[in-house]
């Protein structure tokens, strides 16, 4: 069983395992490779790359960014990342501030709502890493204050819901720059999120994310239907980009994605990491070229 999952999160960001147990638990279900790709932050990825090696399962280090969309959102996968790069570091601490100002906005709105929610339950949920909207929700979901994690999304902490609040965001074009820069290539994750108006518009944002350096789209996905996952396929196949194919896998925070699942019975096949690695080494030569 040659399975893969190119998309999984760790506490490090929203996630609720620790990196190492992420790893085992990627083990325990006949994983060969998990690519680690927390929201805006490579801190998990020295502890899973210790357990990987511990336990022989191969991690590929990555990252999930956020990038400036609008209407929907738009996040860009970074796989096979230098982590140590310095310039990915530098641009990454930016993001780290824009949610330390952000999350007591999201609180101060919820608190004008009249909900009783303190900036300080958020971060115990949250375990030391990154604080996200889903420790926030996790937090109204435990107060009683919403029936499901998904109705605190809905009525509160969604992009057009009340208690939104904006965070600076790199434009696209940074977002995959910072991600070849540091030796990484980048994928667009769940392009639904988009919400895009027709697949001909997701098209031409498409050819635009590859004119700037975008290798990949992600197919597989638990919230892809088979007919979408082929309209994706096709769609790479037309632009010339690769697959990837995760879970988003959350642990408790999203207790319905299991990790190597993409759809009913569906995994990941660990082909597609080799075609990806063919082009980490193109990129790498690139960049390499443009240095010097
Ligand atoms: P943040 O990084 O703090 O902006 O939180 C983003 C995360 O919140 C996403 O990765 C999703 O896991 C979750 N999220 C955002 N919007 C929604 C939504 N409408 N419904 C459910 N989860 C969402
Ligand atoms: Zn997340
Ligand atoms: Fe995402
Ligand atoms: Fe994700």
């Amino acid at each position: 069983m040659d399975y893969v999952d190119l998309h999984v999160h760790s506490n490090a960001s929203d996630g609720s395992l620790s990196p190492r147990d992420l790893v085992a638990e990627a083990k325990n279900r006949s994983m060969r490779a998990i690519a680690l790709t927390d929201h805006d932050t490579t801190e998990g990825l020295d502890e899973a790359l210790a357990a990987g090696a511990a336990l022989g399962l191969e991690i590929i280090p990555g990252i999930e960014i956020s990038a400036d969309h609008k209407p929907g959102s738009m996040h860009i996968l970074g796989l096979f990342i230098d982590h140590r790069h310095n310039g990915l570091d530098e641009q990454l601490k930016i993001l780290k501030r824009a949610r330390a100002e952000r999350n007591p906005l999201i609180i101060a709105k919820l608190q004008k709502f009249g909900l009783a929610i303190t900036m300080e339950e958020v971060t115990e949920v949250a375990g030391g890493g990154q604080v996200g909207r889903p420790h926030i929700a996790r937090v109204l979901v435990d107060k009683g204050y919403v029936a499901s994690f998904q109705e605190a999304f809905d009525r509160f902490l969604g992009n057009h819901a009340p208690a939104y609040v904006n965070k600076f965001r790199f434009s696209p074009q940074k977002a995959i720059a910072m991600i070849t820069a540091a030796g990484g290539v980048a994928a667009l994750a769940h392009p639904f999120t988009l919400e895009y108006t027709s697949f001909g518009h997701l098209k031409t944002i498409l050819q635009q994310l590859r004119d700037w350096g975008l290798t990949a789209i992600e197919v597989f996905y638990p919230e892809h239907s088979r007919e979408k996952q082929q309209s994706y396929k096709n769609l790479a196949g037309e632009l010339g980009l690769l697959m990837t194919g995760g879970s988003d896998y959350h642990g408790i925070i999203k207790p319905e994605v299991k990790i190597g699942l993409v759809g009913p019975g569906q995994h990941v096949a660990y082909e597609l990491v080799e075609k990806l690695k063919e082009k980490v080494g193109q990129v790498q030569l690139q960049t390499l070229n443009l240095s010097m």
